[in-house]
């Protein structure tokens, strides 16, 4: 069987990238965050949230909650559309933005684009159901998938259980990193490395808080970190932060989102 890598918190300050002086907005890259919706506008503002404690310079939200992003988060830029948002460098599409026609629209968008995309929650139902899977084949960029278990069956049928497996034989498929969250999440890479996150806590158990994950990643993948390295340090830096948050009382998304900070500045000196 494949070596279950662990990864410390050395690998992931060495993944991290390092603000220098000749640091610029746009150099430290431009996330593109495509999520939630008017029934579901806080998994837009957990996703944001998330992706502003990652390294990247500048957040851009395209999608229908941007009234509860922008006041929640002023620093973001908000965009009419996907295909209206410019300079972005990865995408995150998924977590709560449904599967309307909109959602459809901004699924394509991301997909046509030559950028590192994260999909999550209902972008994998999407994937399921309509032929936007097809567009996968086309793609070059890097593709990372962050399923929960019940998202992960309904791509790849049940994990059983030997989650390390399973979660190749999918990233092999689809050519695709593949994140499956859990107690220990497994981060698959389609070369047949895996990773076991050593971090985490069940008080992660909690709704949103795979939004904040999905934004920190789509962060990471914007600041030019390689796809599976910024899934490992996703999964650790987010496992931590739970840690973090749990110590406090009981933890919402929005205290995970708050306590990454604190992560990434104990993990990354
Ligand atoms: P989601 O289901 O998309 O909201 O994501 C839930 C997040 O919480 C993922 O990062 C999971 O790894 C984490 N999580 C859920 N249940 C547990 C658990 N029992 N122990 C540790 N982490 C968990
Ligand atoms: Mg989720």
């Amino acid at each position: 069987p494949p070596a279950l890598r662990v990864p410390e918190a050395d690998d992931v300050a060495g993944w991290w990238p390092r603000l220098h002086a000749g640091s610029e907005k746009y150099n430290r890259g431009v996330v593109g965050i495509a999520t939630g919706s008017h029934t579901y506008p806080g998994a837009a503002v957990l996703s944001t949230a998330g992706a502003l404690a990652g390294p990247t310079g500048m957040v851009r939200y395209a999608g229908t909650a941007r009234a509860e992003v922008l006041a929640a988060h002023p620093s973001v830029v908000a965009a009419d559309s996907v295909a209206g948002s410019g300079r972005v460098q990865a995408w995150l599409c998924g977590s709560g933005i449904g599967t309307d026609a909109s959602a459809r629209t901004a699924l394509r968008g991301v997909l046509a684009t030559d950028l590192p995309v994260v999909l999550d929650a209902d972008a994998l139902g999407m994937l399921v159901d309509g032929s936007e899977a097809d567009r996968l084949r086309d793609r070059d960029a890097p593709l990372i998938i962050t399923p929960h278990d019940r998202e992960f069956a309904r791509l790849a049928g049940e994990p059983g259980p030997d989650r390390v497996a399973a979660a190749l034989k999918l990233a092999s498929w689809m050519n695709a990193v593949v994140l499956l969250k859990g107690d220990r999440t497994i981060v698959a890479a389609p070369d047949g490395t895996a990773w076991a996150n050593p971090t985490g806590t069940p008080a992660l158990a909690t709704g949103g808080t795979g939004d904040v994950l999905a934004g920190l990643l789509a962060s990471l993948l914007a600041a030019g970190v390689e796809a599976t390295r910024a899934a490992v340090s996703a999964a650790y830096l987010h496992g931590l932060a739970g840690r973090i948050a749990a110590e406090r009382g009981p933890v919402t998304a929005a205290d995970v989102a708050l306590a990454l900070r604190e992560a990434v500045a104990s993990t990354v000196p």
